[in-house]
């Protein structure tokens, strides 16, 4: 990291304060914080702060920002960089907050020279070196109690925020670049082999932790599992302890030995 930029993100956390009472609401609202301690909800409160100085938040299709819904998109996009740093995310600014699903026009040329164009409704994109997109209505229902429809796993910061960093080495392949003090082979092998089972499963109509539109795709798969990592992470651990394990070394965090297992029994398919 360059030592201007060290300079000026001392700067910024030195100027820069949450409001207390605002930080504990937003902790509050998101449950799989729960088992950070002392110093980790310290750094998570630095990363923030300079992550809302760093990059841009627009409301677009009329929606209007808080200052909490600011803060609680920082706090789940800063969470899985939590032990890594917001080096993981250079290279763009746009947060782009939509208040629900939004369209998106898609132009693909065929191997006949035929250019198909639809639009797709998205809940959240992230484009290789542009914005990150979301649909706040989503990115609530990530964090509403089960019994009031929420859905467990789901989260759509983590998983857009997934593809950034999946998207350092180029397009999102579902193979961000391990750390050097990772083994790689163990790290593709885990990887593949999830997917790959994951991919049967779907196929045969298994039911599985995961939502079957992980299957569309590795990049896919990857940011699912790691919504799940964090936000429902006994249940990763249980249906894929190999993955689990992988993600545990990639991200540097092992929430399910921080939070306490889920109580009853587990609802059917998630979404
Ligand atoms: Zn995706």
């Amino acid at each position: 990291m360059s030592l201007f930029r060290t300079w000026r993100r001392k700067r910024v956390l030195r100027r820069a304060r949450i409001d207390d009472t605002l930080w504990r609401s937003v902790l509050a609202g998101l449950p799989f914080l729960a088992g950070l301690d002392e110093a980790e909800l310290a750094r998570l409160e630095e990363l923030v702060l300079i992550f809302l100085h760093e990059k841009e938040m627009h409301g677009a299709g009329g929606f209007h920002l808080t200052d909490e819904i600011r803060l609680a998109i920082a706090v789940q996009a800063v969470l899985p960089v939590l032990n890594l740093g917001l080096d993981l995310y250079e290279g763009w600014v746009g947060i782009v907050v939509y208040p629900g699903e939004f369209r998106v026009r898609r132009q693909e040329l065929d191997e006949d020279g035929i250019l198909h164009e639809w639009e797709d409704e998205l809940s959240g994109e992230a484009w290789p070196g542009g914005p990150v997109l979301l649909s706040w209505e989503d990115v609530a229902l990530g964090n509403t109690a089960l019994e009031e429809g929420g859905e467990p796993g789901y989260n759509v910061v983590i998983h857009e925020f997934a593809h950034k960093i999946d998207m350092l080495t180029g397009e999102a392949d579902g193979y961000p670049k391990p750390h050097r003090d990772m083994d790689a082979g163990a790290w593709a092998r885990a990887l593949e082999s999830a997917y790959a089972r994951f991919d049967g499963m779907v196929e045969r109509g298994v039911e599985t932790l995961l939502d079957p539109y992980a299957a569309e795709h590795p990049a896919e798969f990857f940011a699912v599992a790691s919504e799940a990592f964090f936000t429902d992470p006994h249940a990763l651990k249980e249906e894929f302890p190999g993955l689990y394990e992988q993600l545990t070394r990639f991200y540097r965090q092992d929430p399910a030995a921080r939070l306490p297992p889920p109580e009853g029994s587990r609802p059917g398919p998630r979404r």
